[in-house]
């Protein structure tokens, strides 16, 4: 499956921490993350990760892209909350595509969680059917 990680600067540890622990699941998918995410989990982990631009320089609309195209079959996105950001309007459209496509989102931890426990358990399969159509 191909997964798209993008976290807010304030959240970058933890998504780190996150691809960390569950590496052993993230190794077996293909990873894309906006740059500096991406660039971060890769030297943290030594995953393999394609990168888009930067979110800020139009990165969140090349994965809003992606999912456009049936690209993309999950998307872990830990946003700040409490930080104002520049691009607010790139992270609304691509959480909006989410939505329109049925794209599983995690914007959170607690979220991501049962994300990747489904994710291995074969929950997130009939995205597969999809890929086939
Ligand atoms: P970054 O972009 O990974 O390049 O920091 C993430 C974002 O802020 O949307």
């Amino acid at each position: 499956m191909n997964l798209a990680l993008i976290a807010h600067d304030k959240k970058k540890e933890t998504l780190i921490q996150f691809v960390s622990a569950y590496k052993l699941i993230f190794e077996k998918h293909n990873l894309y993350a906006t740059y500096t995410t991406g660039k971060k989990i890769m030297e943290a982990t030594g995953l393999s990760v394609q990168f888009v631009k930067s979110g800020p320089l139009g990165g969140d609309q090349q994965i809003g892209a992606m999912i456009a195209n049936n690209e993309i079959d999950l998307v872990i996105f830990f946003r700040d909350p409490l930080t104002a950001q520049p691009h607010e309007p790139d992270v609304s459209a691509l959480l909006r595509l989410c939505d329109v496509y049925n794209i599983p989102l995690a914007s959170n931890m607690g979220t991501a969680e049962v994300l990747i426990h489904g994710l291995e358990r074969g929950d997130f399969n009939w995205r597969t059917v999809l890929d086939e159509q």
